[in-house]
Order: structure tokens, then C-alpha cells, then sequence
């Protein structure tokens, strides 16, 4: 995926603020943050998206989801946070690499 925005910052060509990084998840701070903390969550190996998830991808959503909360605490959002997939066009996607956003802070989020 040599021109994915996501895969470019995985391998270094592309500054990131990074807040967590392990062998197969790079987190890094949301350039357009919608709350005080806004994180994203990612998978190293690039998948478009949600859709394209298949049983081979279960371990690392589920690293993703358990990495969210531990995050948002590191974080400062004591009080909860909010996590998001958009997924494809018609789910406001704009990056096609698998990203799950986290979250929170500053005035209570609005419900949806
Ligand atoms: P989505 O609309 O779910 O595809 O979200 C893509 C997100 O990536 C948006 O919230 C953007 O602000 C964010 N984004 C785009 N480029 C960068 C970048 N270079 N570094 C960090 N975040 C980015
Ligand atoms: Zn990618």
C-alpha cells in the first residue's frame, strides 16, 4: 500500500504525534482533533476498512477495542470517551486504512 496515508506514517514517511506503538497497532494523535484527546487507532497491517474484515482480522479488532479504554485513561478522559469506525463513503470514511477513533474531553460529547 505504498501511497496509503496510514501506511506512510506506519513506516516513517509521514510525521506522526505517536501515543502508542507496539508490533501490530500505531496509535497517533487525530490532525484535526473533534475533542480535546482524539486518538487513532490502527492497524499496521492496512486493511481499507471495517468491511473488509474477515476472521483473519479478528484478533487485532479486538486488540484495537481493548487498547481504547486503556488509552483514553493514559489520556486523562477519567470521565468515558467515545470510539468510532466510519466505514466506507456512505459512513463519512475518508481514510481508507482501518482506523478507530477515540475520543473525549472538554464539554460532554453530544448524544447520538
Ligand atoms: P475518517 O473520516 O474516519 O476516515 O477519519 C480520518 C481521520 O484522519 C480524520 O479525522 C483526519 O483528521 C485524520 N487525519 C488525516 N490525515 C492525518 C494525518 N496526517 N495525521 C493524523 N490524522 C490525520
Ligand atoms: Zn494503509
Amino acid at each position: 500500500m505504498d501511497d496509503c496515508l496510514f501506511c506512510r506514517i506506519v513506516r516513517g514517511e509521514l510525521p506522526s504525534k505517536k501515543a502508542y506503538e507496539d508490533e501490530d497497532v500505531l496509535v497517533f494523535h487525530d490532525i484535526h482533533p473533534i475533542a480535546p484527546v482524539h486518538l487513532l487507532l490502527i492497524p499496521k497491517a492496512h486493511v481499507d476498512s471495517l468491511a473488509d474484515c474477515d476472521t483473519q482480522h479478528q484478533a487485532i479488532l479486538g486488540k484495537l477495542m481493548l487498547l481504547a479504554p486503556k488509552l483514553a485513561l493514559e489520556h486523562g478522559l477519567t470521565e468515558g470517551f467515545r470510539t468510532m469506525i466510519n466505514t466506507g463513503r456512505g459512513g463519512g470514511q475518508e481514510v481508507f486504512h482501518l482506523h478507530l477513533h477515540v475520543f473525549g474531553g472538554g464539554e460532554r460529547i453530544p448524544k447520538i
